[in-house]
């Protein structure tokens, strides 16, 4: 019997054009413009052809719309899974109190519900953002898992480049300084582990992954990147980064977001965004490489089904916050 490959989930943050305009500091961003009718239809044929079923980290905000309730549905309906994504995507989310934190987590979880017709059982933070108070109500909530850490020394440079390209005010960076996490967080464990938060309570952590050793991010953001520049040397990177788990035994939760499977040829309002002058079909096609080179090595699920498969196989490692 061959032997059984190794878990890597797939999960994609569904920020919308509106808060790509307010990380970026655009005007507009507050009448909260939607891209969904063009990328959703979109991203969930690339899906199906590839026979994949994912996680969409979703953010409440979008369901007070009708028309974008129309296309959250649609993602359900076709079988995939829905996350929480926070209601306002403020990627500032570790500063607030316990109780502000305790309300965004429950007001996107019942209007994903409403619009999805399923409950998110997983979260992801905005930008990366996280605190224990954020995984205290994650686990009196009852969630499966927060899927909010991002392991690498990379996120304050991170955070440089974006200032640097953003029309961002000195308060509002003021507001985003943890942006994309401190340098700490690159010594985050990559496998998933458990938060003890006391009392014999805990919740399931599952990394967004990072290259083993060297904590660099391989999630698709960055492949495309390193694609554009060269196609063969974005297939070395990821095949180090997937050889490297292998030998540490480390599975995958690997990110995507919707600017890596959609150019400004079709989202043209974001047109002038950094890495957007990549059309559609050859971003399409650095994903589709990406995926058959993962799919080599692992079994490609949802995160939902990542966390049930770590539950039942595994006994992980406790970690205090
Ligand atoms: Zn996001």
């Amino acid at each position: 019997m061959a032997k059984q490959k190794k878990i890597a989930s797939i999960s994609l943050d569904l920020d919308n054009q509106w808060s790509y305009m307010k990380i970026h500091g655009d005007e507009g961003w507050d009448k909260y413009p939607s891209y969904f009718s063009i990328f959703v239809p979109h991203v969930l044929d690339v899906l199906d052809e590839l026979n994949l079923k994912i996680t969409f980290f979703i953010v409440g905000k979008d369901t007070e719309s009708g028309d974008n309730c129309r296309y959250l549905k649609m993602i359900a309906d076709h079988g995939h899974e829905v996350g929480n994504h926070s209601y306002h995507h403020e990627s500032w989310l570790q500063t607030y109190s316990y109780e502000k934190i305790d309300k965004e987590i429950q007001d996107a979880e019942e209007a994903i519900k409403m619009a999805t017709g399923k409950r998110p059982t997983g979260f992801r933070g905005p930008g990366f953002s996280w605190s224990v108070d954020l995984l205290r109500v994650l686990e009196k909530r009852g969630y499966d898992f927060d899927a909010s850490t991002l392991p690498t020394y990379l996120g304050p440079l991170a955070r440089m480049y974006y200032f640097k390209k953003s029309d961002l005010s000195k308060e509002e960076k003021k507001a985003r300084k943890e942006l994309f996490g401190k340098f700490s967080e690159g010594f985050r464990k990559l496998k998933p582990y458990k938060w003890d938060l006391g009392n014999n309570k805990t919740i399931t952590e599952i990394p967004v992954t990072t290259m083993p050793v060297f904590k660099l991010p391989f999630h698709l953001s960055y492949l495309i990147y390193i694609g554009n520049i060269s196609k063969g040397l974005m297939k070395l990177y990821l095949n180090t980064a997937i050889t490297l788990c292998k030998i540490t035994n480390t599975p995958i939760s690997f990110l995507l977001h919707p600017l890596d499977l959609i150019g400004g040829d079709q989202i043209t309002k974001l047109a002038f965004f950094p890495g957007m002058n990549v059309v559609s079909s050859k971003k399409v096609e650095i994903f589709k490489e990406v995926i058959t080179c993962i799919n080599r090595h692992y079994q490609l699920v949802s995160m939902g089904n990542h966390f049930n498969y770590i539950a039942t196989h595994s006994t992980l490692k406790e970690v205090k916050p």
